[in-house]
Formats: C-alpha cells, structure tokens, sequence
C-alpha cells in the first residue's frame, strides 16, 4: 500500500481474515492508531505505556504492537486539509483493527459526521459496549457490582439512516401528500409535520443478533435478550425481535435455547452450556437494568435503544469516564474511547485515559491476546484499589491522591499481576 503522506512502521506485519472468516494475529501486529483531538495524546500516550507493558511481561518478549500513527480529525486538517483523509482508512483496511482516541467534528461548514462517515466506509455494523463495574469507582447504585453487561447496538439502520425532511420542506409536502392520498393515513398526519423514516432490514438486524450470538458463545455468557419496542412499532422493533429468534433458531439451535423454552420444558432452568435468547420491551429494559442486573448479560438492540441504553448502563457503574467501546463489522474493527475530546483539559496530561485503555483491553480480547488484557483490568482495579487516580476518580474517593494521567498509567503498571 502506497500513501499520500504516511510511511509503514517497520518491524510489523498485517493482521488478516481467513477465509472461514477467523483473525489471523502475527506476533508483531501492525495497528493504526488515531490519537484524537484535545485530551486525545494524553490519554493515547498514557494507553499505550499501558498496553505495551502488558504485552510484553505476558508473552516473555515475544509479542508487540507496532503502532501506526494515522490521522482524523483537527490533526488531520493541519496535515492533510481534510478531517479523514484516505490515507488514514486505507491504512485501517489494510491492517485490520484501529485503536481511536476522541475526534472534534467541526460544527458547521458542512463537515461530515467523522464517526458516521468511519462506520459507513468500513461498514462497522455492531457497536459494543461492555459495562462493568470497578471496585472503589463512586456509583449512585447500592450494588454496582451487580452490573456486567456487553450491549451490542446496531449501527447503521434506524432513526440514524438519516432519512428525514423538516416542517414545510418541498420533500416533507410530497411525502405527506403521499401517505394522505395513496397510503390511507390522512386522519393522522399534520401538514405541519417533520419526517422522520426508520428502516430496519432483516439483513441489518440479524446480522448485528448473529455477532451477539458468537460474542455469547465465544465468551461463555449466559444470556443474549433482544431489547425492542415491538409493542408499538410492529414492523420495524418488532420485526428485530423475530428476527432475532429466528436466527437463533436457524443458525444457532445447538448452542441456545428460548426463554420460554427453558421455563415449558426444563422447569427454569436452562441446560448447562445453551445460551437462553429472551427478550423484553425497551422500557421494561430500562427498569430491569436498575431493578435487576445480575439477571442480564449481552443485550442485543436497535441503534436508538442501544444509545440510550449504554449510557444508563455506563451511569450505574460511576458514569461514561471509564466506559469502552468498540465498532465491528465482518471485516474490519475499530476501538474507541466513547468520551469526546474534553477541550478545556488539552495537553494537561490530567484526565482519564481509561475509557481509551478499556477499549484496548477490548481490542486485545479480539485479538486473542486475552491474558494481556485481563492483566490490564486486574492492574486498573489494583491502581484504583491504591487511591492514586486521575482528578474525575479522585474527586468521588475518600483519602485518594489526584495523580496526572501518565502517572496513573505508571501506577496501572506497578499493579499488573
Ligand atoms: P466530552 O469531551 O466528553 O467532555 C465532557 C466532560 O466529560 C468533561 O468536561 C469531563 O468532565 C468529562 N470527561 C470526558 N473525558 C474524560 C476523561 N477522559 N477523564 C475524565 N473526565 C472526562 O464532551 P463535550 O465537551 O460535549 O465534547 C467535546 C468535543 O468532543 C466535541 O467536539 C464533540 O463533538 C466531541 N465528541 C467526540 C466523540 C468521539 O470522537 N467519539 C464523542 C463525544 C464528543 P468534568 O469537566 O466534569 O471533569
């Protein structure tokens, strides 16, 4: 691959997919990284001290990220005179898995959305956002340690597919005198009316329930519940709902077994190694999540359950400061820091960098590197166990010491098992 303006590091080689679809992960991967704008160095800096150390003590020397610096965002304007220059998805297509810091989208200008525009061109599908609770993190919950959840959120149907006119638009008249004149809906529409349309396909949802499915059974969960709100709109919520058992049924009829199955024909409790599907309403969801965690594990919803979903996921363990995330397709994945770019804190090297380390722990376990990343998250609890933590964890402990970001790095470091 030949680039515009960027130069591959050397000493690596490319991750690649096998034809039966499986990661094929040399020892020294070549991984694109985005450091991000604001806050994005600081935290990137402080991730990969992490992330490297981690590598090296579990694999005796053997293994190694070969960071590829690549560029979106402001850094990218300064470079290139566009905010995601080719070069930048180029490099992620050629190599597979991206670590991403937080990115400005310039407001006006006509600027695209970058994290849309990301998702489209590499038709990262399932966004995924593991919720886990870190023991001393301050939580308005009495038992945050209850929650344990991955939600797998479709990522480019639904309200997002951006299909919407506005009040009094040309386009708006037309569809509205559409639905009033060939459609039958004429009691019920406002000619003062925004448009708003929400597709979902088959397609897109099963194949966001079919990479849920594989994460359950991959890591040995015990549950995927399809979240929805079928009740009200049939065709759409409801449709993601069958289709989610559907292709349970279809694809995965050894490794899991329905709800109500489990309760007619095996007295509640679900055989050992089967994945129960189950499935509630959206805001039912919203109380359970609250009411009763421990009884849920991989959520599989619809793109604006999902949003809403993870961010009250995220509030119960002690807000989004910690939270990772991650955007995968069938071919490529890119991991990210689910904050924005905190511009008043820029360059300080103060804040948090654990949502961006999370999201390595998550891109190691994609890689297979997963007693890296389990050293990871023991050496993030041991760090926090010490009171030595970054201003937003400071501020909600007792007796805790503020430390700067690259120091808490260093301390996640020292508590590597
Ligand atoms: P933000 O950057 O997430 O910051 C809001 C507040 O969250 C901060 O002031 C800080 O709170 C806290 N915070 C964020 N990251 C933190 C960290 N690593 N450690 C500790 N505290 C942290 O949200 P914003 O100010 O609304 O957005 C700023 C820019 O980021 C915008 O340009 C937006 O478009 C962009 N953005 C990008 C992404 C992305 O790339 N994925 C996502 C969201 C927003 P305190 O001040 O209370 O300490």
């Amino acid at each position: 691959m030949t680039y515009e303006k960027l130069a591959t590091p050397a000493g690596g080689e490319a991750i690649t997919i096998s034809r039966s679809g499986k990661l094929q992960v040399p020892a020294r991967p070549i991984i694109p990284m985005i450091d991000g704008d604001g806050i994005g160095p600081d935290i990137a800096r402080a991730t990969r001290r992490v992330i490297d150390a981690a590598v090296e003590r579990y694999s005796g020397g053997q293994k190694k990220i070969v960071w590829f610096p690549v560029f979106a965002g402001e850094s990218a304007i300064s470079k290139y005179n566009d905010i995601l220059p080719k070069d930048t998805l180029d490099a992620i297509k050629t190599y597979v898995v991206a670590l991403k810091g937080p990115l400005t989208t310039p407001v006006g200008g006509g600027f695209r959305s970058l994290n849309v525009t990301l998702r489209q061109e590499l038709d990262l599908y399932a966004c995924v956002r593991p919720v886990r609770y870190f023991r001393g993190v301050g939580s308005p919950m009495k038992k945050p340690q209850l929650m344990d959840m991955v939600i797998y959120r479709e990522n480019t149907e639904d309200v997002y597919a951006g299909i919407e006119w506005e009040k009094g638009s040309p386009e708006a008249a037309k569809i509205i005198d559409f639905l009033k004149t060939q459609m039958g809906v004429s009691k019920k529409l406002r000619d003062d009316s925004g448009i708003g349309i929400k597709p979902m396909s088959e397609t897109g949802c099963k194949r966001l329930v079919r990479q849920a499915i594989k994460y359950a059974i991959r890591t040995k969960r015990r549950s995927v519940t399809l979240v929805h709100k079928g009740n009200i709109m049939k065709y759409t919520e409801g449709a993601f709902r069958q289709w989610g058992y559907d292709l349970a049924r279809e694809e995965f009829a050894d490794a899991t077994i329905t709800e109500e199955d489990v309760h007619k024909s095996h007295g509640g409790t679900a055989p050992k190694g089967r994945i129960v599907i189950k499935d509630r309403i959206a805001d039912s969801m919203f109380q359970q999540i609250l009411l009763r965690p421990d009884e849920y594990d991989v959520l599989a919803t619809p793109n604006l359950n999902g949003d809403y979903l993870s961010d009250a996921c995220a509030a119960t363990v002690g807000g989004l400061g910690m939270a990772p995330g991650a955007n995968i397709g069938d071919a490529y994945a890119v991991f990210e820091a689910t904050h924005g770019t905190a511009p008043k804190y820029a360059n300080q090297d103060k804040v948090n960098p654990g949502s961006l380390l999370l999201s390595g722990v998550m891109m190691l376990e994609y890689l297979g590197w997963t007693k890296a990343a389990k050293s990871i998250v023991r050496g993030v609890q041991g760090a926090i166990k010490s009171k030595r933590v970054t201003y937003d964890l400071a501020r909600q402990m007792k007796g805790a010491t503020e430390v700067k970001a690259s120091e808490y790095a260093e301390e996640i470091v020292r508590h590597l098992p």
